[in-house]
């Protein structure tokens, strides 16, 4: 699905004494199939533009178009749930989400929920929850008595259950320790390459942009500032600076790598520095 944000601003509590601009003239196009980082520092106003990628927040000023839908601001949106079902979001720490008696049933409660019937809904959970590598026993068990890393994989398997086919991350892997964070994340890629899942990650980690991403963003006091390839936007030290930015440890890397072979590469390495 194709996702164009075209001068979007957004304001919090507008017309009210307590109003907050959140967004202003932001411009973003996220082609179906790419996988799209949006980096910025706390406050920037990464968590309102994500809730502008399905509905959740309508644009105070311009237009989003998520697919053949458009939200323009000021006018009635028609109906938001066909597009809902077809974009995954998994929020900050989903596992707060969570809520079902088991496992099982927690995952399989967005597939009900759309119509999905039970046979398929189950049939999805069992693979999911195997390819995120939870023990087929854990799926009768209480979510609340998984460790945090299995309740995450088990939030994330009921968002993948829809099949959706635009997934936005808010920093899928915050609170994670580094194994289970790799983990997650070339789980994303994997499904990013295999599936050509539309990808778009929310993350204060300029290494997992430029690990992962194929487009980068960067938003600054609510402004989209920079966006484009990650060679293009990591490769600019000065212009990261003046947003308190600094480049990825796999971007130095390279250029280290670059400069010995006296040629640039197109693309980023994906080793990382010893
Ligand atoms: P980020 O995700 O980059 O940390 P946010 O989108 O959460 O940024 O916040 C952008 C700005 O909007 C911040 O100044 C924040 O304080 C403000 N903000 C966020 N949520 C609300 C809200 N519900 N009401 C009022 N202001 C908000």
């Amino acid at each position: 699905m194709d996702i164009q944000l075209q001068q979007v601003g957004y304001a919090y509590a507008k017309d009210t004494p307590f109003e907050k601009r959140a967004l202003f003239d932001v411009n973003l196009h996220i082609p179906s199939g790419s996988y799209q980082a949006i980096i910025g520092h706390t406050g920037s106003g990464k968590s309102t533009l994500l809730q502008h990628l399905n509905g959740l927040l309508k644009p105070s000023e311009g237009i989003v178009k998520l697919g053949d839908l458009t939200i323009e601001a000021g006018k009635k949106a028609k109906n938001l749930k066909p597009v809902r079902q077809q974009i995954g979001i998994v929020f900050q720490f989903p596992e707060h989400q969570l809520f079902d008696e088991t496992v099982l049933k927690d995952i399989m409660f967005g597939p009900l929920n759309f119509g999905v019937p039970r046979e398929e809904a189950e049939r999805r959970a069992r693979v999911l929850a195997d390819q995120l590598g939870l023990p087929e026993e854990v799926l009768e068990k209480s979510p609340f008595d998984l460790s945090g890393g299995q309740m995450r994989r088990v939030a994330i398997a009921g968002v993948l259950a829809m099949e959706p086919s635009v997934l936005v991350l808010d920093e899928p892997t915050a609170g994670l320790d580094p194994r289970g964070r790799q983990e997650i994340m070339d789980l994303f890629h994997h499904l990013h390459m295999e599936k050509g899942l539309t990808t778009v990650l929310v993350t204060h980690s300029m290494e997992d942009a430029a690990r992962y991403a194929d487009r980068v963003a960067i938003m600054h006091d609510g402004r989209c500032v920079l966006s484009g390839n990650p060679i293009d936007i990591f490769g600019d030290e000065e212009r990261l600076a003046e947003y308190r930015l600094a480049a990825p440890r796999v971007v130095r890397f390279q250029r280290k790598v670059e400069a010995q072979l006296g040629y640039p590469l197109d693309r980023l390495c994906l080793t990382e520095e010893q």
